[in-house]
């Protein structure tokens, strides 16, 4: 069962002043968010004005120890449900769980007239509505970067960002008191793979000086410019070249971009893939049926004819890389795996880095996995074996010098974050007076 956090909902216009709620006057917009201020998760930021109310995704976060038993939490979404007698549509940025996987919870309480999402997050949300009764009536519009959406009081552009899912939107809403730019998850990457950001379309909006930016703080406290994922994909073909029997990798199964590249690296190297772990099943046969993954079936292994090809032909893709206790790569290193047992002469790859907090059970799962004897390869200083999908405090100045704004308000982060956010845009010259950070509700 989710949790619904508990939150009040306040305002804050987009200009000068501040009003306490019962100073809201006529003719303002309000911007709020109802979740993914003060933590990375449940991303919900609200934009209204009179009757219409313009929702920017709709996330679930995934909660730590504290809340054992708890699978996510979502949003408390109280304001919307108060707020039935206006006009409430919904634009998707990109197809991560912190921002679609509420999505269903919110339909269940929540009136919502239409959702608009880039093609691989629509995939991902019609996946998703079909696992619950009665949802599929809410229109969902395919959007890319050249959509516009026309309300009363809303109009909203879109840019293409780097992120590690194929169609990440930025967000450009005209509201009748001024322009916002709502830049999703995003990085900069000058060597990308799949589609490039669409910097002159940035550029060209900082041309028109927009009011407010609104950026993500994720890895702000990151200093240098974020590995391009071009150096991965050439670290990650070098490994399968070298390895002479079995290579098994766990990644992010969220990071298309590299389950991809894996993909590739092993149809080079003449090696088969095994996929195991639900996410990634289902990741891989979204990807293929969008034609961002290119694998035939006869280079995809089932467990039967895994047992049957020679090591050196084979590359088993998996999760479990955060140490989940149940996934794929936690069974495989503790020997409880159905299909997979460990060889001395498997090479165990990591395409990924802990997530601060799961240190610890990564750290077991290498522990155990160098007990098998088998060689385990995870990042280091000497290895491009990952690389993340937010932006460095580099590229979030690069951002902010492209959209030149009136305004700032760092979202997507932890407090730190959002702080240390904050202090890059006063680097490039912004005025501390113009800059909100801000609590969710
Ligand atoms: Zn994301
Ligand atoms: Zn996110």
């Amino acid at each position: 069962m989710p949790k619904q956090s508990n939150q009040h909902s306040g305002h804050l216009t987009n200009k000068k002043t501040y009003h306490n709620k019962n100073q809201v006057q006529k003719g303002d917009t309000l911007i709020y968010a109802l979740g993914g201020l003060g933590e990375v998760g449940k991303n919900m930021y609200c934009y209204e004005y009179e009757n219409e109310i313009c929702i920017v995704d709709c996330g679930v976060l995934f909660p730590g120890d504290e809340l054992l038993g708890v699978d996510y939490v979502i949003p408390d979404y109280h304001h919307l449900i108060r707020m039935n007698k206006k006009r409430k549509f919904l634009v998707i940025t990109h197809g991560h769980e912190d921002h679609i996987g509420g999505i269903p919870f919110l339909l269940k309480q929540v009136q919502i007239d239409a959702i608009y999402a880039p093609r691989f997050a629509k995939a991902l949300i019609l996946k998703k509505l079909s696992e619950h009764k009665g949802l599929e009536k809410v229109p969902i519009i395919e959007i890319n970067e050249d959509s516009s959406i026309k309300t009363r009081y809303f109009t909203v552009g879109f840019f293409n960002t780097i992120h590690s899912i194929p169609d990440s939107l930025g967000v450009l809403i005209t509201t009748p008191n001024g322009s916002i730019v709502h830049t999703g998850d995003f990085k900069f990457d000058l060597t990308p793979i799949g589609t490039n950001a669409d910097y002159q379309k940035m550029a060209y909006i900082g041309v028109m000086q927009p009011d407010l930016l609104m950026s993500d703080s994720t890895n702000s406290g990151v200093e240098e410019f974020s590995i391009s994922e071009k150096d991965v994909a050439n670290e990650l073909l070098e490994i399968m070249r070298n390895a002479k029997h079995r290579i098994i990798i766990a990644t992010f199964a969220s990071n298309v971009y590299r389950v991809n590249q894996i993909i590739e690296a092993a149809l080079k190297c003449h090696r088969k893939v095994a996929v195991f772990g639900r996410s990634m099943e289902n990741v891989v046969d979204i990807g293929r049926k969008m034609g961002v993954i290119k694998i035939k079936n006869s280079d995809l292994l089932s467990p039967d004819q895994l047992a049957h090809t020679p090591d050196s032909e084979v590359c088993i893709l998996c999760t479990g890389s955060q140490g989940e206790p149940l996934a794929a790569l936690s069974r495989i290193a503790s020997g409880t795996h159905r299909h997979i047992h460990l060889k001395s002469s498997d090479t165990v790859v990591f395409s990924s880095n802990p997530i601060p907090g799961n240190t610890a059970s990564v750290n077991k799962i290498i522990d155990k996995l160098f007990r098998s004897g088998a060689t385990v390869l995870s990042r280091s200083v000497l290895t491009n074996l990952h690389t993340t999908g937010h932006a460095s405090r580099e590229e979030q100045k690069l951002m902010l010098q492209l959209i030149k704004p009136r305004y700032f308000m760092p979202i997507h982060g932890e407090f730190k974050m959002l702080m240390q956010h904050r202090q890059t845009a006063i680097d490039t010259g912004m005025d501390p007076n113009k800059i909100f950070v801000c609590a969710n509700g």
